[in-house]
């Protein structure tokens, strides 16, 4: 996984599929959500599943991008196993997505954005690394990294401005 990971025309295609789940998370945050986008594609390149955040609109703690996308991704393959697969997500996954993303043993993780507030892939714990996780996940960070942290900031900002 690693060898190809990093080469170049693989950080292309990783930019390409990261643009499409920032188009998503801009697409809710439209929408009132918390603006992240989630994409899986399996070991062929191709679009499995793609969600972005819901947790307003469907009033439900767990619908986050990640869960959703994951969710998706095991009824089209038919499997929780999604170890051939990819995920790409704006944002750096929080524990509730970390944790389901190491349960369907996720062959890749490529994310933009660190979350110095609930990312538990590297910036306040890897849960990776814990005695509790069965599964080292690979994971790419930092993919179109200024892209999907500015859009974040400026729907926060909007926000505040909007006086809501
Ligand atoms: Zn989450």
């Amino acid at each position: 996984m690693k060898s190809w990971a990093f080469d170049e025309q693989a950080i292309a295609t990783h930019r390409y599929w990261m643009q499409q789940a920032i188009a998503i998370a801009q697409a809710v945050g439209q929408a009132g959500e918390v603006p992240v986008g989630a994409i899986v594609v399996d070991a062929q390149n191709r679009l499995i599943a793609q969600a972005g955040n819901r947790k307003e609109r469907d009033r439900d703690p767990t619908a986050h991008a990640e869960i959703l996308a994951l969710r998706r991704a095991s009824q089209t393959l038919n499997t929780w196993h999604l170890t051939s697969c990819t995920l790409y997500v704006t944002l750096e996954p929080c524990p509730m997505c970390s944790g389901a993303i190491l349960h369907a043993r996720l062959g890749l993780l490529v994310y933009g954005a660190d979350d110095p507030k609930t990312g538990t892939i590297r910036t306040t714990d890897n849960f990776s690394d814990r005695a509790f996780s069965n599964h080292r996940l690979p994971v790419l960070a930092g993919i179109c990294e200024a892209d999907c942290r500015e859009m974040l900031q400026s729907w926060f900002q909007q926000r505040r401005d909007g006086g809501s």
